[in-house]
């Protein structure tokens, strides 16, 4: 990737969490692109819903906007520029008028680019915010590949934009009322992973991932993930409140470094994670969980006896079932974990939104899955165990060190009392000196 198209990429991202609202629409006020700001601001416009059309959404508030932009004689230019819309009446002394600023640009003879600025609050930074209106109307260029749709307050569609079915191949009214994990391959996104992120949203603003989505054809791309609050009034009545999610397709974008970052991403024997990428993911989920606290576990496996297995088959016959361990591993968690291989025959599992006893029920399915394992090397059928350490995050776990420590003093335990088993240590029980248990 060359450094224009990274910083171009880097813009883009930096837009995307814009203190100022960007839409991109056709000649026609059709909207192509619109980042989470612009949503917010537009949405208590709308009179169904959706938000298609630029113009429509803005009709009773500015009216003459759809003529400005039919009577703009030039080829490209500035329609208007911070144009003053003002959405409900100031009470004298008690409250401002709401009030948008709004600033469209032509820029060629298909594409509209209007920036616009909750003015409320921020009459006297007027000057600034013309300022990077200025700024960002000038870097920007078009940008088609955005879907975006509002989602009630459990997390189900209720309205969507028309790109969409060019983003995700489905049609607008085999998805009304569906929950958003249509859109991820089957087991990608749990109903409690979803309803993290609109906890986390409420909370802070936004929430932003990046994951494998799926079309309706079963196809699958890279997307970046965006849900947004559409209300931060607190006063509203939870059933009124919504999101919007916005979904971006950065296939083309992940796939240039992607070969690249695979081979530095994974353990060169299984394929899984290697270390380096595990506590990058882990200081991630960390992080999100420092903003916002909900379970996160941590589940670490060491094969039993193993160095027995290179003794008695040969260390070609160990690697196999090393590779065994990885798939299995893989195989019995969810999409969104991560597993990784840690060094050696020690192997790591990280588990978003997963509390205690989750943790524990995924441990013991894996232990009893390799288990039941039958490894065949030269028509040799090798059998082995794993022992487990489970430990989950709470606000007495400083950080990912010593939720990892926990988890091996768990998975100790698990050796000293007789492998082939799941152990867990909770630190508010090492604090009062408590013995955790076997599962
Ligand atoms: P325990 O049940 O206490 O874990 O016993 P163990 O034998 O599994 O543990 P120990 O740490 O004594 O031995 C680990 C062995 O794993 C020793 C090392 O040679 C072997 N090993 C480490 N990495 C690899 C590898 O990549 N391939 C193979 N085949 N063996 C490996
Ligand atoms: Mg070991
Ligand atoms: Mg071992």
């Amino acid at each position: 990737m060359d450094t224009l198209e990274s910083e171009y990429e880097a813009l883009l991202q930096f837009l995307y969490l814009a203190p100022v609202g960007i839409v991109q629409t056709a000649l026609d006020g059709s909207i192509a692109m619109i980042n989470p700001l612009s949503a917010q601001l537009l949405m208590p416009l709308s009179r169904d819903g959706t938000l298609d059309n630029l113009f429509d959404a803005l009709e009773q508030v500015a009216p003459e906007l759809r003529n400005l932009v039919s009577q703009f004689p030039q080829a490209h230019g500035t329609v208007c520029d911070s144009l003053r819309v003002q959405l409900s009446a100031g009470i004298p002394g008690k409250k401002d008028a709401r009030m948008l600023s709004l600033t469209v640009l032509k820029l060629d003879d298909s594409r509209l680019m209007a920036v616009i600025s909750d003015i409320t609050q921020a009459v006297k930074r007027e000057r600034q915010l013309k300022q990077s209106e200025a700024w960002f109307s000038a870097v920007l260029t078009g940008i088609t590949d955005y879907a975006l749709m509002s989602l009630d307050p459990s997390g189900r569609i209720e309205s969507w934009n028309q790109s969409i079915a060019r983003v995700t191949g489905y049609s607008e009214r085999s998805v009304i009322g569906r929950p958003i994990s249509l859109f991820h391959p089957p087991g990608a996104i749990t109903s409690d992973r979803i309803a993290d992120r609109l906890v986390e949203a409420d909370a802070n603003g936004w929430s932003l991932d990046n994951g494998w989505c799926m079309r309706a054809d079963g196809s699958r791309f890279w997307a970046n993930t965006m849900i947004a609050p559409l209300s931060r009034d607190d006063d509203l009545p939870e059933e009124e409140r919504g999101y919007a999610l916005i979904i971006r397709d950065i296939t083309d974008k992940r796939e240039a470094g992607d070969s690249l970052l695979r081979a530095s991403a994974c353990d060169y024997l299984t394929g899984i994670a290697n270390r380096r990428t595990f506590f990058e993911a882990a200081e991630l989920e960390l992080e999100r969980w420092r903003r916002f606290p909900r379970p996160l576990s941590v589940v670490v496996i060491d094969a039993d006896f193993f160095k027995q297995i290179n003794d008695s088959w040969g260390h070609p016959a160990g690697d196999e079932v090393l590779r065994n361990l990885a798939q299995t591993l893989s195989a019995t968690v969810r999409e969104i974990d991560v597993v990784a291989r840690l060094g050696g025959e020690e192997f790591a599992a990280l588990l978003p939104s997963t509390d205690l006893e989750g943790a524990l029920k995924l441990a013991e399915r894996f232990r009893t899955a390799v288990e039941g394992q039958q490894v065949m090397v030269g028509g040799q059928e090798i059998r082995y165990t794993v022992s487990v350490g489970v430990a989950s995050m709470d606000s007495q776990v400083s950080g990912m060190d010593q939720l990892l420590k926990l988890a091996d003093s768990a998975l100790y335990a698990a050796k000293k009392a007789g492998r082939n088993r799941v152990w867990h240590k909770r630190a508010d029980h090492v604090l009062a000196g408590l013995e955790d248990g076997a599962v």
